[in-house]
């Protein structure tokens, strides 16, 4: 069997260079004599490994010395809690209520501080970007935005700039569109979609902002301590780090974020266009917001969306299901979906709109 194009919103397609690399290395890890799933985390060879994985991210991300890269357990949903555990002092914050995730971010932190909803699309299933303008607390702690909504394919094209810090999940985008680190206090995003495995959370957060948590914060989830710990108070996820640490070698081989941002817009360009020239596919989301990671579109008819669905799986297509909240179908195309992946699926789409 060859392997598909995989269009899963997460955990998704990682590149192929990097899971061959891993079963080369899987039982003999350069000369240590063992796998890294068999090393000690605090072990030189592991140490080389997990900081080599932190260097590769600051390059790609051009992170200044003046933030802190950690290396989390409990993927994005832990952040939840943790950002309000972390960052409340005066003990409220603003929330941009954008998405299934923004939902849930607020949702959390109502259980430790007081939640401003600002702006929320909610309502209107989610189609677009609220606008916040003149809507942000001067009390807040923070902002918290999404900046790519996984499930309805919209991302911020601009970012909103207040007296409160910025924190962003970016879990459906990091790495994936430049960002200019220094806009934001606190970046925080799963690996399941452009890093690498699931299980790991990656977080970047501007130094002065630790040392703030709320006595009853965890200690795994508090910042200043993982901080002082190098991401170690207990043992990290070893294998994830390491393999996120491969995906970044490749995407530094790709030519960095800059360059697989052109690619991503592209690939993303391309099934837009056949979207909005198609008579039977449309795409879901507001024109001036839509995602170049993730893609929801619909024929308007359930079973013809459940046929275009088997369809493109018969041709190698797969997880093209939408997220049952918006219905249809979703092309999730991270970094390491090739173009041709993209190609595919307008191809698909040609051949069954043509057919029937
Ligand atoms: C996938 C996703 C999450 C959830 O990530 P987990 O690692 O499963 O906790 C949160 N936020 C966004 C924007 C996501 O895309």
């Amino acid at each position: 069997m060859e392997r598909v194009y995989n269009f899963s919103p997460g955990p998704s397609m990682m590149p192929l260079p990097v899971l061959e690399k891993i079963k080369d290395q899987l039982p003999l890890y350069e000369a240590t004599g063992m796998s890294v799933m068999e090393m000690s985390h605090r072990s030189n060879m592991y140490l080389d490994i997990i900081q080599d994985a932190e260097a590769r991210l600051r390059k790609l991300m051009h992170i200044p010395e003046s933030y802190a890269v950690l290396f989390l357990h409990g993927g994005a949903t832990m952040q939840f809690a943790s950002v309000p555990l972390n960052l409340s002092v005066k003990g409220q914050a603003d929330y941009i209520d954008s998405g299934n995730f923004a939902h849930g971010a607020a949702g959390e932190a109502a259980k430790y501080l007081k939640v401003n909803i600002v702006a929320s699309s909610r309502e209107d299933n989610y189609t677009y970007i609220p606008d916040w303008e003149g809507k942000l607390s001067a009390e807040a702690d923070y902002l918290h935005i999404t900046t790519n909504n996984t499930i309805y394919g919209t991302h911020f094209t601009k970012l909103p700039e207040g007296n409160a810090h910025l924190v962003a999940d970016m879990s459906s985008n990091i790495l994936g569109e430049v960002y200019d680190v220094n806009k934001f206090g606190v970046i925080y995003a799963g690996a399941q979609k452009n890093i690498g495995p699931a299980g790991l959370c990656v977080l970047i957060v501007r130094k002065d902002l630790m040392g703030k948590a709320s006595p009853l914060c965890p200690k795994l989830l508090n910042w200043a301590t993982q901080a002082e710990n190098d991401s170690m108070i207990n043992t990290p996820n070893t294998f994830a780090i390491y393999a996120a640490g491969l995906c970044m070698a490749w995407l530094q081989e790709q030519g960095g974020v800059e360059a697989i941002e052109k690619v991503n817009q592209e690939k993303a360009a391309l099934v837009y266009d056949y979207l909005d020239n198609s008579k039977l596919f449309k795409a879901t989301a507001l024109k001036e917001h839509r995602s170049i990671m993730n893609i929801p579109f619909i024929t308007g008819d359930k079973e013809k969306d459940a046929a275009f669905i088997k369809f493109a799986a018969a041709k190698g297509l797969v997880n093209l299901k939408g997220h049952r909240s918006v219905g249809g179908m979703r092309a999730s195309m991270y970094n390491a979906m090739p173009m041709e992946g993209a190609k595919a699926l307008v191809e698909a789409m040609k051949a069954f709109e043509l057919n029937g």
